[in-house]
């Protein structure tokens, strides 16, 4: 069906009227108007669900890789140096954390990335 014919047929149906071709295209016009609108504001739900995303994602209370039972609460410092954007690996758990700092040198790196000449950082996961 032509948009011609649905827009003549969406104004006899539903609006009881005989339009001509011209009336035809300005409500053709109106219709992709608001088809338009409505994806532009769908996008910006995207938009704002996309970021909610990433705030929970950041938020999020990670378990200890190590224990695998206690909240991770520390990430390895130097990791941010081993990409070209800043990466955070909250990994490890305070007693894990003070178990590794404790324990051999070849043991003291990021359980994630293994970057090593760091130390132990605090995340407040709820900041
Ligand atoms: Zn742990
Ligand atoms: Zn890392």
């Amino acid at each position: 069906m032509s948009a011609f014919l649905i827009a003549t047929k969406f104004a006899h149906d539903e609006l009881g009227l005989s339009i001509s071709e011209e009336a035809s295209e300005i409500i053709h016009d109106l219709a992709s108007a608001v088809v338009a609108k409505q994806t532009q504001s769908l996008q910006s739900e995207i938009d704002l669900l996309k970021d909610k995303i990433e705030a929970l994602e950041k938020n999020q209370i990670k378990t200890c890789l190590i224990c695998m039972e206690n909240c991770a609460e520390y990430m390895w410092s130097s990791c941010m140096f081993f990409s070209s954007r800043p990466v955070a690996h909250v990994s490890v758990c305070q007693k894990c954390c003070l178990r590794i700092s404790d324990g051999p040198y070849i043991e003291r790196r990021c359980p994630i990335c293994r970057a090593t000449d760091g130390h132990w950082v605090r995340v407040d996961a709820r900041a």
